[in-house]
């Protein structure tokens, strides 16, 4: 069960994607709607989500029957018929869904769907792409959490030549364009390090910065 709130969702078009979307959703405890025009991938997946239907989402009062403004966020998962994708995004924002969330294959794609109302538009094969080749090029990083612009919150190692040293001898701010924001040590948790506090071999950092920052801290030899 999620430790966030419950919230509506609705995908619509069950693709690889949005059928895995829609399965993992409900498994985080929200109540989800899974929509194809395909009777038979919206049978598959009628017993592991809450609602089903199938139904051409280019139709208004198609989507309009299941009452589709009911639901917090909307995520169109059709990826090869842009043109189905573009009419069920403009019905969605003309039946007052207030997030869509639009998947799309092209930056020219994502372009055109931000303009005709689309709350946010993704493009899951590039940013797991860029997350892997992000992952390969920095193995110090643990986790990485992207705030967008540039900058993340990432959980490192401890760069070995920092070990034993304390953080105002370490200068980290200045010199390497950090924030330690807080230190995993075993159990222990300390939060906002001061300036005499020992770096230990082993600690595990979370940091805010700059992409590149972060990764050039994580990798210091
Ligand atoms: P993936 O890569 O995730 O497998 P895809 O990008 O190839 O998916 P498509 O195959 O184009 O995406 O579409 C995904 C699903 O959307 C299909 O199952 C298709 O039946 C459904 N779909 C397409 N058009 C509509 C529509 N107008 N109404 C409802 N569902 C639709």
């Amino acid at each position: 069960m999620s430790q966030h709130s419950q919230q509506e969702f609705a995908i619509i078009g069950l693709g690889r994607f949005g059928y895995s979307l829609a399965v993992a959703l409900e498994e985080h405890g929200h109540t989800v709607m899974a929509i194809d025009k395909d009777t038979k991938l919206v049978q598959s997946i009628v017993d592991l989500v809450t609602h089903a239907a199938s139904l051409d989402s280019t139709q208004e009062d198609a989507l309009k029957a299941i009452d589709i403004g009911a639901f917090d966020t909307v995520i169109v998962a059709i990826g090869n018929d842009f043109e189905a994708n573009l009419l069920t995004t403009v019905n969605l924002k003309a039946l007052g869904v207030r997030r869509v969330i639009c998947k799309s294959q092209t930056n020219r794609q994502c372009d055109i769907l931000r303009r005709l109302g689309a709350d946010q538009v993704i493009q899951p094969e590039q940013n797991s792409a860029h997350r892997l080749a992000e992952e390969l090029s920095t193995p110090a990083i643990i986790e990485h959490f992207n705030l967008g612009q540039g900058y993340s919150v990432a959980e490192i190692m401890l760069p070995n030549p920092l070990a034993w040293k304390s953080m105002g001898q370490c200068d980290i701010r200045n010199k390497h364009h950090v924030n330690i924001l807080l230190i995993k040590r075993g159990d222990e948790v300390l939060i906002s390090p001061r300036a005499d506090t020992i770096l230990q071999k082993d600690d595990i950092l979370i940091v805010f910065g700059e992409d590149l920052h972060i990764s050039q801290f994580s990798n210091l030899t």
